[in-house]
């Protein structure tokens, strides 16, 4: 039985988020450049092993931390089998202190899903499903190379639903080449019916080195020169699907939290928002970083140095930090070995992220959040650039907090970068 002053002891532990990557997949879409590749299940199973062997080394080191929050991303996380996620909860749980009421999220790519997976997920203790259906038009879907068509995602969000998951989110793309917005307005209105807890919205990106990036980067600059694109929606375009976006979504009761992320009130993703706020976390899996301590460190990306087991391990980080500091240096990376490259964030970095991480939330940042974690006034840092951004009609200020406008967030790009302190 918990002792009161476990429980008391506990709940002054420090906060801690997990994330753990699952770079698996189908096949990959024409759009993407996540760390993320097919591969067999001999392959899936090596990996899953040396997961649960980070998750038992770094367990060990943070009795002082309580997991508030864990997010399976891929990837696909549910290519998996339940009884690989049952497995790597499990270890979770025995390694890590959780909260009482912990976010667990897991995402989700319609044509990997099924009932008994499901149910093996949810008797594991995942909470919250993310699906990827960016768009609920087939051809759309055809152009973007997922492997599932609208119906799919209709009879995957169904059986998430009757499995008793009451917390989903529905992953969007606009601006996609040839999409009109109606084409935009439709999806919004067919995923709406279904009444999902939470929707993020994201504007295609075409990245280097994605089929995309060869079909479409000519039309991309050709918009950037102020010119008609052949294939890609102009600007205007692209600014009016996002103001419909806000439009639609706040006529059904959604609030836009972020920039991108719009949820019923109380559905904001626990996960993500602690990322905004600079919580600390740890990233288990291949190429995923972790911040903690001032420290931010990342896995190999290579996935067979990741499978010989080259992860990173949070004492070994601690004592390379240990040695930084002692010879008064605040940032290094050790050129001899990739596999304990730190970095050590100066004062001057953790500000700059205080603000370009917390402006991309609608609440913004809060003066007194600021004054708490760097002992110094906001507009001592930052008071031209808060002049000039105001008096630009980019930035506003509701009492202590500091936030975007409408007009900040269509050029929120060029807002974040002006909190570059170097
Ligand atoms: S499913 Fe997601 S991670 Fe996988 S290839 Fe497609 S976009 Fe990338």
């Amino acid at each position: 039985m918990e002792h009161t002053t476990d429980f008391l002891e506990k709940d002054s532990r420090k906060k801690l988020e997990l994330y753990l990557h699952i770079p698996f997949c189908v096949k990959k879409c024409s759009y993407c450049d996540f760390l993320s590749m097919p591969a067999d299940e001999t392959v899936r199973r090596h990996y899953i092993h040396m997961l649960l062997k980070e998750i038992q080394e770094n367990g060990t080191y943070c009795k002082e931390y309580q997991v508030s929050t864990i997010f399976f991303g891929g990837g696909t996380p549910s290519l998996l089998p339940g009884a690989q996620i049952a497995e790597l909860m499990e270890a979770l749980q025995e390694n890590f202190t959780l909260d009482a009421d912990p976010e667990i999220t897991l995402e989700c790519n319609p044509g990997t899903l099924d009932r008994q997976k499901l149910s093996c997920y949810k008797n594991s203790g995942i909470n919250r499903l993310s699906l990827g259906l960016q768009s609920a038009n087939d051809r759309e879907l055809q152009l973007l190379g997922r492997i599932h068509s609208f119906e799919e995602f209709l009879e995957n969000f169904a059986a998430a639903r009757s499995m008793g998951f009451r917390n989903i989110n529905v992953d969007l793309i606009s601006a996609l080449p040839g999409q009109t917005i109606k084409s935009w307005s439709d999806t919004l209105k067919k995923v709406l019916d279904l009444q999902p807890e939470h929707i993020s919205a994201y504007s295609l990106m075409i990245e280097e080195g994605t089929p995309f990036y060869e079909t479409y980067r000519e039309d991309e600059m050709r918009r950037e020169r102020g010119e008609r694109p052949r294939y890609l929606p102009e600007e205007e375009t692209e600014r009016e699907m996002y103001v419909q976006t806000r439009i639609i979504l706040e006529q059904e009761g959604f609030r836009r939290y972020e920039i991108s992320n719009f949820a019923r009130p109380g559905r904001e993703c626990r996960h993500n928002i602690g990322y905004w706020r600079g919580t600390p976390y740890l990233g288990f899996g291949l190429g995923s970083s972790s911040y903690i301590e001032g420290m931010r460190y990342t896995n190999p990306c290579r996935l067979e140095e990741y499978l010989k087991g080259s992860c990173r391990n949070l004492s070994r980080i601690r004592k390379k930090r240990w040695d930084i500091t002692s010879q008064e240096r605040h940032m290094h990376e050790t050129p001899e070995s990739s596999e304990d490259s730190i970095w050590v964030l100066s004062k001057q970095e953790q500000m700059e992220e205080f603000m370009f991480l917390g402006l991309r939330m609608t609440e913004g940042i809060s003066r007194k959040e600021f004054w708490n974690r760097f002992q110094a006034e906001l507009s001592q840092i930052y008071g031209d650039v808060l002049q000039k951004l105001q008096s630009q009609g980019l930035l506003a200020q509701k009492e202590e907090h500091i936030f975007l406008t409408e007009a900040g967030i269509a050029v929120s790009n060029y807002v974040l970068s002006e909190f570059l302190l170097s």
